[in-house]
């Protein structure tokens, strides 16, 4: 028996893209036919005639009830998930990974206990956590990482720099190389992933002092503190200490043509190297910094120069990265803004909500990216990596019924209107053709043109499993 049909629309599976009817029972995709084929008698029609039908994006690295230090002496907290999910329900995200913090001082299964007490019964759509591995952890924690993997948190976040200059009220980021070796060391065999951040410590912090030394503190320098080049050195020794340790690794936020050829060359010998930008690295470059609300698209490291956008467009259309996230961190407009300075300035992004349509709008439609290649960026890719595929990120029976329509018919400027989270969206002003339209969360409708269905007890904590090829080789 079926509980609903989504009958009419141009629906992209693995098996590539065509007019299927999608069967649903319960939570679950349980067919995908020939129109007119399945069974109406008992189910809901929903008629997507004009619209396509893809897999519920997955935003596989979001910053939700985070703390900010951008300010320490006023420190803030983003946006919970009850607010910022409520934005991924209308956008077509229905899954995301944020992060579970481990400092000095606590331990993993702690730490996830708080982060999991936090979110429960607080988002509309589904999550996961990747555990981060901050600053001078003690050599035991790092024992508890297989267990961690075997619970379903196979994924480990290392930043190989503390990314602003050190304060006394900041808590330092950075895992030192010794530390993310032995990370590699327990995780590697036992099948999790490392997450990294990579951007040269020393590169960056000296750049901070000398342009403290010479006065050169306006936030229009973001992109020469965090430089290419600090990209370049910090991916290219990484990926030599991932292949040392046989360990599979993922590049978040990869902002410069450097780190993307650093990918590549990695995926070229057959490493396991994945490597993720942001819509707002592909789409801005740092000559916005100069604009009165430049900062609202400054994520770190940086945005970057036209070369690089093109190299991140060739990435995300061709080959070379696999995921378009966000680096998730909502936040209202006046603290987005309230930094202007190198060391001040209110990194991460309010852009999981534009996410599925900006990538459709400016790669599908403007550069040519095949549909089944926007799939895989916007969901399909992370699922594989990430380890929740094919549960998530695919239209096949057996799948959850996570399902977006886009309507590639319509055209407009985005405005204030077209966002729910926070008083400001870093897209308004852009123009759009198609954008998602109705969102389903296993089964149940959670968004649909503009109307708000689902409530913050629809998401639930996803437990992940990555499948061997992916931590062996460039499977996607
Ligand atoms: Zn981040």
């Amino acid at each position: 028996m079926l509980d609903l049909i989504i009958r009419g629309g141009q629906v992209v599976t693995p098996g590539g893209v065509g007019a299927w009817d999608v069967g649903v029972d319960g939570e679950r995709i349980v067919a995908v036919a020939q129109p007119g084929s399945l069974p109406a008698s008992s189910a809901r029609v929903l008629d997507a005639t004009g619209k396509l039908v893809v897999p519920g994006g997955i935003d596989p690295h979001t910053h939700l009830a985070h703390p900010i230090m951008s300010h320490p002496d006023e420190p803030g907290i983003t946006l919970g998930p009850e607010d910022d999910s409520r934005g991924m329900a209308f956008g077509g995200t229905t899954t995301y990974i944020d992060f579970c913090y481990v400092r000095p001082g606590t331990d993993i299964p702690t730490a996830l206990e708080q982060r999991a007490a936090r979110w429960k019964a607080n988002s509309h759509v589904d999550y996961a956590f990747h555990i981060t591995l901050c600053g001078a952890l003690d050599l035991r924690i790092f024992e508890q990482i297989p267990d961690a993997i075997a619970e379903g948190f196979p994924t480990f976040k290392v930043f190989t720099t503390n990314v602003l200059p050190p304060h006394p009220k900041r808590q330092t980021n950075r895992l030192d190389y010794g530390r993310i070796q032995f990370a590699m060391e327990k995780a590697a065999p036992r099948g999790g992933l490392i997450v990294v951040h990579g951007e040269d410590e020393d590169l960056v912090q000296f750049n901070y002092e000398r342009f403290r030394a010479e006065g050169r503190t306006d936030g229009t320098n973001m992109h020469l503190v965090h430089t290419n080049l600090s990209e370049l050195l910090a991916f290219r020794r990484t990926v030599a200490l991932a292949r040392a340790m046989r360990a599979a690794v993922y590049f978040v936020h990869t902002s410069a043509r450097e780190g993307v050829e650093a990918i590549r060359e990695a995926r070229g010998l057959g490493l396991p190297v994945y490597g993720e930008t942001l819509h707002q690295y592909a789409c801005f470059n740092a000559e916005y910094y100069k604009t009165p609300r430049g900062f609202c698209s400054h994520t770190y490291p940086s945005l970057k120069f036209p070369e690089d956008q093109a190299a991140l467009w060739d990435g995300l259309v061709r080959d070379g990265l696999s995921t378009l996230a966000t680096d998730e961190y909502p936040t209202s407009l006046a603290l987005k803004l309230r930094g202007t300075r190198i060391d001040d300035v209110t990194g991460g992004n309010v852009g999981a909500e534009a996410r599925m349509g900006i990538a459709y709008s400016e790669g599908v439609v403007k550069r040519g990216m095949s549909l089944d290649r926007f799939v895989d960026i916007t969901s399909a890719n992370a699922a594989r990596i990430f380890g929740l595929y094919p549960k998530k990120g695919a239209i096949a029976p057996g799948s959850d019924a996570d399902l977006v329509l886009i309507d590639p018919g319509l055209h407009k400027t985005l405005t204030r209107d077209d966002f729910h989270v926070t008083d400001y969206s870093p897209w308004e002003g852009w123009e759009v053709s198609g954008w998602p339209v109705t969102t389903l969360l296993r089964g149940k409708l959670i968004a649909d043109h503009g109307k708000l269905l689902g409530t913050p007890l629809d998401g639930q904590l996803v437990k992940r499993k990555i499948e061997t090829a992916v931590l062996e080789r460039p499977v996607c």
